[in-house]
């Protein structure tokens, strides 16, 4: 066995914890379980496989990566059939197994114990996350944004001060994350301003984030205002290179050679150390050129740190990818990659487990609309009948129950489910896969990997 990436010895240290019935007011316990791990894991007496085990088995060679405890490694052909409990294992490599979590105590149920392990986290939630709709205004007709039918307005600037009651109600210690999306963010950047002088005012830290789509960035709003509202990142999308871009964006402002000053633009915030996550939007459409697209980025920016990207397959449409062709076209992408870790692959395998999907069922994370009302959803702004409250009335034990969700039958067993813990709803309601990225991702990346 080779290993590539060791497993996390907390996580597991964590999940033997639980299983002795470990009490989490006292972490003594636990502290002494992980100082001692590789010793106490050899009393282990009779193992299983991890149910978090995912398997990538091709002529040329067998890669294995446990998602829960982010181990990875090459297995030969004699060392799979130990595993899978076809041929006697020899004690150094079952002891190696335990220690990276590829095995585990048989009496350990890994799924309980993860889900006892969530409802703890959840209940050390000490951030707040605010979407923050300035506008719902766009200078951009993308046939895929899901405001589709959705009035263009602004913030309606009387409910300021309610969102300003609002983070004060539902803050908690760490500094609270604005995301400033609509629309096109910046088309109202006077709301962005006032929210944030006024928390200033009273003193409250904050982190500023932006969906935007890049157009009306300058050098003067980086140098001025970003610094004002705390900017740590954006995200901005693109769909293909300069032609393919400009003909799906639909820019109704008439602006020229978009693409290239875009460009320009993630240059001036990556030397302004702002983050810049690009989201490639694809589908069966526009794949062709995602690859000329990989290219022109890498040529780019493959020496800025600040700049990484990551695909995302547009939902809603009508002829789907499957998810073998997801994950085909990933598998291009690496290809065409000189740096595999500029599309965020590391921080994917080694995050850690989810404890929470998305915000939908974080009862500390929230989407505003530009009336004031409050979702759970960032895809959801502007539908009414959708919403959890408003910012004066939001019924806390319908947000509480936001955590309650029960997982969907296929999540409950699968492998990926604490790198993904049951996927996206709005996918589900446009007939998508709900699975996250990182379900393809990982998988394209390990049969890369076989190659
Ligand atoms: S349900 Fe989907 S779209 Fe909505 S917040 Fe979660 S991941 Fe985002
Ligand atoms: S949504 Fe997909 S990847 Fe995520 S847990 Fe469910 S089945 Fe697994």
């Amino acid at each position: 066995m080779e290993t590539l990436m060791s497993g996390n010895e907390k996580i597991l240290a964590f999940l033997y914890a639980l299983g002795e019935g470990l009490d989490f007011k006292s972490m003594k316990n636990f502290a002494a379980l992980s100082e001692n791990f590789s010793s106490e894991i050899k009393k282990v007496d009779v193992v299983k496989p991890s149910v978090f085990n995912f398997c990538v088995e091709t002529p040329k060679k067998i890669l294995l990566y446990n998602t829960l405890y982010n181990s990875m490694v090459k297995l030969t052909p004699e060392e799979f059939l130990m595993l899978q409990g076809k041929n006697h294992c020899e004690k150094d490599l079952r002891q190696k197994f335990l220690e990276s979590g590829i095995f585990i105590a048989a009496e350990i149920d890994e799924r309980k114990n993860y889900q006892l392990w969530r409802q703890e986290a959840q209940k050390r939630n000490e951030h707040l996350s605010v979407n923050i709709t300035t506008t719902l205004k766009c200078n951009a007709r993308c046939p895929y944004c899901y405001e589709h039918g959705v009035k263009h307005v602004d913030f309606d600037e009387t409910k300021i001060d309610a969102l300003i009651n609002f983070i004060k109600q539902h803050k908690k210690n760490s500094p609270v994350k604005l995301n400033w999306f609509g629309g096109e963010p910046f088309l109202n950047p006077k709301i962005i301003d006032a929210v944030t002088k006024k928390l200033g005012e009273l003193g409250f830290e904050f982190d500023s984030f932006a969906i935007t789509n890049g157009t009306l960035i300058t050098r003067r709003l980086i140098e001025g205002k970003f610094k004002k509202w705390n900017m740590r990142g954006v995200q901005i999308t693109l769909d293909g290179t300069a032609e393919q871009y400009e003909k799906r964006k639909g820019y109704v402002d008439g602006q020229r050679q978009v693409f290239k000053k875009i460009l320009n633009r993630i240059e001036w915030l990556a030397e302004a150390n702002i983050h810049v996550d690009l989201r490639l939007n694809i589908d069966r459409e526009n794949m062709k050129d995602i690859l000329d697209l990989i290219y022109v980025l890498q040529a780019r920016f493959d020496e800025n740190k600040n700049v990484v990207y990551y695909p995302a397959f547009v939902t809603g449409l009508k002829d789907k990818l499957s998810d073998a062709e997801k994950i085909s076209f990933i598998k291009e992408i690496f290809r065409a990659l000189a740096n595999p870790s500029k599309m965020s692959i590391t921080d994917r395998l080694y995050s850690f487990p989810r404890s929470l999907p998305c915000m939908r069922n974080d009862p500390q994370a929230f989407s505003v609309d530009a009336y004031g009302r409050v979702y759970n959803c960032e895809h959801l702004v502007g539908r009414k009948e959708m919403a959890l409250g408003t910012l004066k009335r939001l019924s806390q034990k319908d947000n509480q129950a936001r955590l309650n969700e029960p997982l969907r039958e296929e999540c409950a067993s699968c492998a990926f489910l604490p790198k993904c813990m049951s996927g996206c709803a709005s996918n589900l309601r446009t007939g998508d896969s709900a699975c996250m990225i990182e379900r393809y991702m990982i998988q394209a990346y390990m049969e890369f990997m076989c190659e």
